[in-house]
């Protein structure tokens, strides 16, 4: 049986089981007790075994690759075109979400006692959530020059990361062939080991994803669900219309792909990105398939996935821009057209900030909802029904970083040499 087919099978057993568990037993302690002490410590070591690779996967490809672009210019070509795909993603994908929370108005008529309930109820962790440590704006800029690469990496700060093997990359250019061979070599290395670790720890994906989702349903208020239905509705209805349509019209005229061909190879980064709810998490299996099935060169791969993983999240700012309006049509706020702008600026920069793990984005969330004057505490009301939210999201966020990895290889794979590592290659660039 393919992976793919073992992943899915391994989704819906979990979440069937869950739901079951979750309707016949209402919450019961020993359900609690079950998720927490068995599913759910199962599924985080799985999360957390692909996050081990994350960080050696983007120093080797990352500067590997950029090593094999083999000058500036071009990576000045890549960077600007990946930048390009990014940023008109993000902001199609706002203006979408907008459009429908506007013609929905899924906060209006929302109950005001299940407003009152899920504030209660959420307050405790929306107030912890607001302490969490979101970078911003000119600290976000500033924060991309790590002072301490290794201290980057463990605080997991992924944009100085890359920024630290970029220089990497460029480094490897600019020094004799002689003097950069072994740390090529190194780099070349580990990146292929930790390919292969990649390959086992996704070998057990199907038990990983179904006790990840059957913590999530087991747990689940289906309660909550049906008091926000329209609201969920809004934001999955827009995340599913920007996959199926807005993907395929760019794979189709941009990126000059079947978008059909496209998504059967993609659809274990699909099924990985929606039962993780983190793009880091699915970034090894984005590289895999963006290589060995959408025959996406090593340079173009190795550039774009790690900062797509961390920059682009496009289902993240259509989710920020439908939550900021629907929370202030529940407390009545009217915001006029110069603040829904500035919502849609805010959606798409806050997003470049938003770290790639489960709820990362809700910090950042609570900022825009500040920003433009709605109550942040209001982020209670969608809290209990987020992990959902989450899993449709981030399949979007994965999904545009392969997109936007096949646009760039339309534009600028053919002229990256993907035999980056080979003698004759670097004896050409000296
Ligand atoms: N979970 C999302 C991701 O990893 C980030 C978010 O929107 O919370 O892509």
């Amino acid at each position: 049986m393919a992976l793919h087919t073992k992943i899915l099978l391994g989704l819906v057993v979990g979440a069937v089981l869950g739901i079951v568990i979750n309707l016949s037993t209402d919450g019961s302690p020993a359900t609690e007790q079950f998720v927490s002490s068995v599913t759910e410590p199962i599924g985080r070591v799985w999360l957390n075994a692909l996050i081990m690779v994350v960080i050696p996967l983007i120093v080797s490809t990352l500067s590997v690759g950029i090593a094999g672009l083999g000058s500036l210019k071009r990576l000045g070509r890549i960077g600007v075109v990946a930048m390009l795909s990014f940023l008109s993603l993000t902001a199609l994908s706002t203006v979408l979400g907008l459009t429908a929370v506007n013609l929905i108005k899924p906060g209006q008529g929302l109950d005001a006692s299940v407003t009152q309930r899920l504030m209660e109820t959420y307050q405790g962790d929306s107030d912890a959530m607001g302490l969490a440590d979101g970078a911003f704006g000119i600290d976000l800029f500033v924060r991309i020059v790590p002072r301490n690469p290794v201290q980057a990496a463990a605080n997991g700060e992924m944009l100085a990361v890359i920024f630290f093997a970029l220089m990497i990359g460029i480094g490897l250019t600019i020094v004799p062939k002689e003097k950069g061979q072994p740390l090529l070599n190194f780099l070349e290395s580990l990146g292929q080991v930790t390919i292969a670790i990649i390959g086992l720890v996704m070998k057990v994906a199907p038990l990983g994803v179904a006790c990840l989702i059957f913590s999530v349903t087991a747990r689940f208020g289906f309660e909550i669900l049906f008091n926000l239905l329209k609201y969920i509705m809004t934001v999955v209805g827009s995340l599913a219309i920007f996959f199926i349509v807005g993907y395929s019209l760019i794979l189709r005229f941009v990126a000059k792909r079947d978008p059909i061909e496209f998504m059967k190879r993609a659809r274990v980064v699909i099924l990985t990105g929606f039962s993780t709810s983190s793009s880091n998490a699915t970034l090894p299996t984005t590289m895999r398939v963006a290589r060995e099935e959408l025959g996406i060169s090593k340079a173009v791969a190795g550039f774009v996935l790690p900062l797509g993983a961390t920059m682009n999240m496009n289902g993240t700012a259509l989710f920020e821009g439908i939550t900021v309006l629907f929370i202030a049509q529940v407390f009545g706020v009217n915001l006029p057209l110069s603040s829904q702008l500035i919502v849609i600026l805010m959606s798409v920069v806050t997003a470049i900030g938003v770290a790639g793990v489960p709820g990362g984005s809700i910090p950042l969330l609570m900022m825009v909802l500040g920003i433009v004057g709605v109550p942040v505490e209001g982020i209670a009301i969608v809290l209990g029904v987020d992990r959902i939210l989450d899993m449709c999201r981030t399949t979007l966020n994965v999904g545009g970083d392969l997109v936007t990895a096949t646009i760039v290889e339309r534009f600028e794979g053919g002229r990256s040499t993907d035999t980056a590592y080979s003698e004759q290659d670097i004896g050409e660039r000296h």
